[in-house]
């Protein structure tokens, strides 16, 4: 069984690569999808990213209203001017909490569980959780953004 790994464990720095078409449809990513969802909601996380299960791909699980959903290949399309600051947390950095600023709407695009491409304007909990995962793709953690504990 997979499992979640935390800071500073260096992997979690590391740059996620883009996943193939064919390789979304195989019965082995649909697994890896599953297993992050199983993760998502036993540890009670908003969402997942692949990097946190030591998996460089670009694939992020998202936690909305008690259904997971994937975000394959996942890219921020624009960003409001306007920002907003919350209290963050992270699986991967059990304890710590704070204070980070962000866009407050982004406009994604990713191709969802089938491959297809999708484009989603997200506000409030999708954009704030959305952003927080896609950077964990870059190996951004929300700790190098926070502005105060
Ligand atoms: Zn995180």
């Amino acid at each position: 069984m997979l499992k979640i790994i935390t800071h500073p464990n260096p992997n979690l720095r590391k740059k996620s690569l883009p996943v193939e078409n064919q390789q979304i449809l195989t019965s082995e990513f649909q697994k890896l999808l599953n297993q992050m969802s199983y993760l998502m909601f036993k540890y009670d996380g908003a969402g997942l990213a692949a990097p946190q299960i030591d998996k460089q791909y670009r694939v992020v699980v998202v936690n909305i209203k008690g259904q997971s959903q994937a975000f394959i290949n996942p890219k921020i399309t624009k960003k409001s001017l306007l920002k907003k600051t919350l209290e963050e947390g992270c699986l991967s950095i059990p304890g710590v909490f704070g204070w980070v600023k962000r866009p407050k709407k982004v406009t994604i695009k990713y191709q969802d569980k089938n491959a297809i491409w999708q484009k989603e304007k997200c506000d409030e909990y999708l954009s704030r959780v959305i952003q927080h995962e896609i950077d964990h793709l870059d190996g951004v953690l929300f700790i190098d953004k926070i502005i105060k504990k």
